[in-house]
């Protein structure tokens, strides 16, 4: 496994859909290990491969600890309620802002074996999964941010 380097805002790889997964090949499996890397040492709770510089429809989600859920073409197929929380992310670092998130998301997806499952979260756990399938679709939370926070407010 490899830490890889996590791109950052203005970068255009971050922006622009991208392409379904038809195929889990071993190039995919190692992708999914080095963003479990890349996530846990950057200690986030969420990260899309176009946020390690690959266009590819998948993402990986650490809300409970150890708990890692690894998502191949995610698609959010039922939500309920609504949650207005601040959020950042690893690609903006020093951005805060508030979101308004469905309070609950059911995600369907397909694991490393090819396997299709269905993943239900709420709260924090519905807002990670919101954020990173946006960013297979090139939305960074600030495009959907309702409020921007000066980081010292929050740090006062
Ligand atoms: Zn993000």
């Amino acid at each position: 496994m490899a830490i890889r380097n996590i791109v950052k805002e203005g970068d255009p790889v971050l922006r622009g859909k991208c392409r379904e997964v038809t195929e889990i090949t071993s190039r995919i499996i190692t992708l999914l290990d080095d963003m479990r890397e890349t996530l846990h040492a950057a200690d986030g709770c969420g990260l899309a491969a176009p946020q390690v510089g690959i266009k590819r429809r998948i993402a990986v989600v650490e809300v409970d600890e150890g708990d890692l859920i690894e998502l191949i073409n995610p698609v959010i197929i039922a939500k309920d309620g609504h949650q207005r929380e601040l959020e950042g992310c690893l690609s903006l670092p020093g951005k805060w802002g508030y979101t308004e998130r469905p309070m609950t998301v059911t995600v369907k997806a397909c694991d490393r074996n090819g396997q299709e499952f269905t993943v239900t979260g709420s709260g924090l756990k519905a807002r990670a999964l919101c954020h990173e399938i946006d960013h297979l679709d090139g939305v960074l939370f600030t495009d959907v941010a309702v409020k921007m926070v000066d980081p010292s407010d929050i740090e006062g």
